[in-house]
């Protein structure tokens, strides 16, 4: 392996239209707002990294955070797990989570992706793991669109890329409404589909607790936050009164905060998302905790790099996919056959831009 240095940050944020509106209890997304970093070396390697973090107004200040925190890093050989330990000791006085962890993530995937570069290997490989391919399902769509629609969008996500599972969202107005939309599924993609559910944390505890009862037995494969993804006490009491499995973890803040809704036995199983969680080596840290308390750990967004670390996640579950940001991307050779994603053996993360599209939806920051 060389030795590389960090030598020069450059940073574009971009907002790229969807394909598919988002249209969820939070609001609604026409557009999905992207950081790219790229981190130079003294050779020709370029670690790469994005993070979505979903307020466009917020990105301005993201991206300051991450020049900040880059100053501590310039001019020195690369070592991703030191430069970790060292930028989340430096987050202390700012706090550890929200814009600081999200820019340490973003420095840290970056680090990484130049690190395996370095190596000639890819992430998964660099860390110890296979290249295996991942069951993944397709989470791109099913958001709260009209109920005469439904019928047209699930055939177009079952169809798109060999999937047997997939998410739909619900808490609709009405439970018939939810069955509805179920029942569709099933009809559609036979009784052999998987489909994980999102309530987006649109409930309170006695309003969720009437609406998964009365789902709760019809096969599906999770509920995903009923209620605020804070109130681990509640979330526990659903967890223990329902057949259905419940998963968390979008939005764990950190590795600390994943151990504590694990302690409070929030959920069945859990689903941290790169960003949050703190890149890759916040990831590390988390996959080990899952193992320790034997949940089952799937993903949320970034299949790509998500993907390499669940090479490397001793109870890795499903893979999430989605493509908001392939517009943003070169086609590396990420594929999904038979209801699996297969990652491409190829040195780094597998992220490239798609230089002419990051400049066609370039935004000031
Ligand atoms: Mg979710």
């Amino acid at each position: 392996m060389n030795n590389i240095k960090f030598t020069k940050l450059n940073v574009r944020a971009v907002n790229v239209p969807l394909k598919k509106p988002i249209i969820a209890h939070l609001g609604t997304f026409k557009e999905w707002p992207y950081i790219c970093v790229d981190v130079y070396t003294n050779t020709d390697i370029i670690g790469r990294s994005y993070i979505g973090p979903y307020l466009v107004n917020q990105l301005p200040s993201i991206v300051k955070c991450i020049n900040a925190l880059s100053s501590f890093f310039i001019n020195r050989e690369i070592k991703p797990f030191d430069f970790y330990q060292e930028g989340f000791r430096k987050l202390a006085l700012l706090g550890y989570q929200g814009i600081g962890l999200y820019s340490l993530s973003a420095l840290d995937i970056a680090f990484w992706d130049a690190y395996s570069k370095s190596a000639n290997l890819p992430l998964a490989t660099l860390l110890g793991g296979d290249l295996k391919p991942l069951k993944t399902y397709n989470s791109r769509g099913l958001w709260l669109i009209p109920l005469e629609d439904i019928d047209k969008e699930i055939h177009e996500l079952i169809k798109e890329n060999e999937f047997y599972a997939l998410k739909a969202r619900i808490g609709r107005k009405t439970l018939k409404d939810d069955i509805f939309v179920i029942e569709k599924i099933k009809k559609i993609c036979g009784e052999n589909v998987d489909i994980m559910t999102d309530f987006n944390c649109c409930y309170d505890y006695d309003t969720a607790l009437k609406r998964m009862l009365a789902l709760d037995n019809i096969g599906l494969y999770w509920f995903e936050e009923p209620i605020n993804y804070r109130d681990y006490e509640s979330m526990s009491l659903l967890t223990s009164r329902l057949n259905t499995p419940i998963n968390i973890g979008e939005n764990f803040h950190g590795p600390s905060e994943m151990f504590t809704a694990l302690s409070a036995k929030a959920s069945t199983y859990i689903m941290p998302d790169l960003m949050r969680i703190g890149g890759v080596s916040g990831w590390i840290k988390a996959a080990n905790i899952a193992e320790a308390f034997n949940i089952k750990f799937s993903t949320h967004l970034y299949p790509e790099v998500s993907a390499h670390l669940m090479n490397i996640t001793p109870t890795a579950h499903w893979l999430e996919w989605v493509d908001w940001a392939d517009p943003i991307l070169m086609d590396t050779g990420y594929r999904i056959k038979n209801g699996h994603y297969h990652i491409p053996e190829i040195p780094g993360t597998g992220i490239k831009w798609n230089e002419q599209i990051i400049e066609k939806f370039k935004i000031n920051i």
